[in-house]
């Protein structure tokens, strides 16, 4: 009966499992398997340690790969079995600083169906919320100021999370489970429109409607995006085209064109 002994499974995994919500996938792995310890991250990757009968490891590891989340990459997997140290429940852990950093960090992805489908429900709490994101989706490379991908090592450090986002990032259940950039129109940041003086002309919604308008009236507009600055005009404009490349002092190479989606190129 070897077999029914109760083991401790360490596992390594290196590659790209942060920021892909690989933690919240161990966890409801392995409260969904009833096993017990605990998911961390470190510089150089995520560190689990689960107990049980050793059959159950042995699903447990296989589900790991099998069902990981689909942003991630593992490019290393070790594992070994130890003796059992009697862990009570299965537990998110704070982050490890320390060691050399070799974590990968993934780049920052295009809001996924779900945030589409709340930023423009009226009835959701992030109506028309250009921030929204989500573990499936959002900045990261963008905001990652060091490893490990924590919200402390982010540039969201800044924005406290409100009770509702903490709820969420807390939930092991919910989408935003340690979504490291998650935030909502009452805590995170926000949009605002200036005038080429530097004067805040109007915020939030207000300020995406008048930045359209304006590209709309033939004016150069400068989006300040998470990675640096887009200055957009309407190619439509002839006007405003020749008035970006002489401001530009880019006479003849090409510009970059924008479409809502494949089908309309
Ligand atoms: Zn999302
Ligand atoms: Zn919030």
């Amino acid at each position: 009966m070897s077999d029914e002994k109760i083991m401790r499974l360490r596992i390594a995994l290196r590659g790209a499992v942060q920021g892909v919500g690989f933690r919240p996938f161990v966890y409801r792995l392995a409260n969904d398997m009833g096993l017990s310890g605990w998911v961390n991250n470190s510089p150089q990757g995520v560190f689990i340690e689960v107990e049980g009968k050793k059959t159950s490891l042995d699903r447990f590891l296989s589900r790991l790969q099998s069902e990981k989340p689909p942003r991630s990459f593992i490019q290393s997997l070790e594992s070994s079995y130890l003796d059992s140290v009697g862990f009570g429940s299965f537990e998110v852990r704070e982050s490890d600083q320390s060691g050399k950093k070799t974590a990968l960090v993934l780049p920052d992805i295009a809001t996924c169906p779900d945030c589409l489908r709340e930023i423009f429900d009226p009835e959701n709490r992030r109506y028309l919320y250009p921030f929204t994101n989500c573990t499936n989706c959002g900045p990261r490379y963008s905001i990652i100021e060091d490893l490990p991908y924590d919200r402390r090592n982010t540039t969201m450090k800044i924005f406290p999370m409100c009770e509702n986002c903490q709820r969420e990032y807390d939930d092991p259940s919910d989408r935003r489970f340690h979504a490291q950039p998650n935030a909502c129109p009452e805590c995170g940041p926000h949009l605002e429109l200036w005038d080429k003086a530097g004067k805040k002309i109007d915020f939030r919604q207000e300020a995406l409607t008048l930045a359209a308008a304006a590209i709309r009236q033939g004016k150069i507009l400068a989006i300040k995006g998470v990675g640096g600055f887009h200055l957009m005009v309407d190619t439509r404009d002839e006007e405003a085209v020749k008035l970006l490349r002489l401001r530009k002092a880019r006479e003849e190479k090409p510009l970059a064109l924008m479409f809502p989606s494949l089908e309309m190129v």
